[in-house]
């Protein structure tokens, strides 16, 4: 196959180091840090019938995304923005849990598989077994390339029979530390590319475009956000895509970003308003557990700097927001419901929103045994 340059340059912000985009590459070689991938772009947003007839998921926003020689996708992108009232309480849900595989992770998955697939990776690893693993899964195998998925002992059976379906070879490690050591060893070794969604700029940069996207199906932007937040990849994604719609003079101002997190794990919480709250035993979110994430300083900035906040949510709020969903026929998954429990949280806490959004990351459909087993208990 003939070479490809990348013209991306990854960029890191704590030190300054910086070098065109290569396979393996995901933290600072100088300081560890997390990288920012910079790129050329345009500075339009397509015409709304171009977007109507285009076929190619994220890539419809190719102008305003990193450019690949390959672009892999399955149709990800453009999922509905859903009415809905819970407690007199008017929502907007944004509903991430329509794309291929069932989650907004299939945003990331796009993007990072295409840069694998423009630089000649042999195979794609990854070391998660949730919806990062799944999406992975299958968009590198339909798109030619193999996918070895390193997942714990731990890791639960219905999502393993998913990545496998998906085509992927799975190696299991001791547990979630083993895992993410031996997944770049095993990238090296077999040609491949290691994609890791919890410290890839890619998986950012893709979520800028659930902000393009609701761009054309609002007329006003929501005034609050309420995002699940664990590495930061939706939130920051987000982010960065309403400061692009505010550069390029779409939009006069980004809505108020809300993290939501859990009692088990708030680590945005513990840095933006300090200690810790006792965790619950049980973790019901599993799909946002995360202690220490790599992009902690640069969530806490995004949030503040939208004049957002940050809510911790019980297991008793999410089983009781997951509750609200199904029986409007919304089956998302446990770790969905965590943002509408935090809206209900803040309402209840004396907030007032009259356009407040929450994001429904993934289906449901993929664990339907464990929603059971939460909501009839
Ligand atoms: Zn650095």
């Amino acid at each position: 196959m003939e070479s490809w340059v990348s013209d991306n340059v990854l960029k890191c912000r704590s030190c300054g180091w910086g070098s065109s985009e290569e396979l393996n590459i995901y933290m600072c070689p100088k300081c560890g840090s997390p990288l920012d991938l910079e790129y050329r772009r345009g500075d339009i947003l397509p015409e709304l019938r171009d977007i109507i007839r285009c076929r190619d998921g994220i890539w419809c926003f190719q102008q305003l995304l990193p450019r690949y020689r390959y672009r892999a996708t399955l149709g990800e992108g453009f999922t509905r923005i859903v009415g809905l009232r819970v407690n007199g309480v008017k929502v907007m849900a944004k509903m991430e849990s329509q794309n291929p595989t069932g989650s907004f992770k299939d945003r990331g998955a796009a993007l990072a598989v295409s840069m694998a697939l423009s630089m000649n990776a042999k195979a794609v690893v990854e070391d998660s077994s949730g919806n990062a693993g799944i999406a992975t899964a299958c968009y590198s195998k339909t798109h030619g390339v193999s996918p070895i998925i390193v997942a714990p002992s731990t890791a639960p059976k219905g999502k393993l029979d998913l990545i496998r379906l998906c085509g992927a070879e799975v190696v299991i490690a001791r547990d979630r530390e083993h895992a993410a050591t031996l997944a770049p060893r095993i990238a090296i070794e077999r040609s491949g590319a290691y994609l890791p969604h919890t410290w890839l700029p890619h998986h950012i940069e893709a979520m800028k475009t659930i902000a393009f996207e609701m761009h054309y199906q609002v007329d006003e932007l929501p005034e609050a956000i309420f995002v699940p937040t664990s590495s930061g990849t939706l939130l920051l994604g987000l982010y960065r895509g309403f400061k692009d719609l505010v550069r390029l003079g779409y939009r006069d101002r980004i809505p108020r970003l809300i993290a939501v997190q859990t009692r088990s794990f708030h680590p945005i919480y513990t840095a933006m308003k300090g200690g810790e709250l006792e965790p619950e035993e049980e973790n019901l979110a599993d799909g946002i557990s995360i202690k220490r994430p790599p992009r902690l300083r640069e969530i806490v900035d995004a949030v503040n700097d939208s004049k957002g906040d940050v809510v911790v949510v019980s297991n008793q709020e999410i089983k009781r927001a997951l509750k609200e969903l199904i029986s409007r026929g919304m089956i998302v998954e446990p770790t969905s419901a965590v943002s509408l429990a935090g809206l209900l949280r803040s309402v209840e806490s004396g907030s007032v929103f009259e356009r407040a959004m929450v994001i429904l990351t993934g289906s449901g459909l993929k664990v339907v045994q464990r929603m059971i087993e939460i909501v009839q208990p």
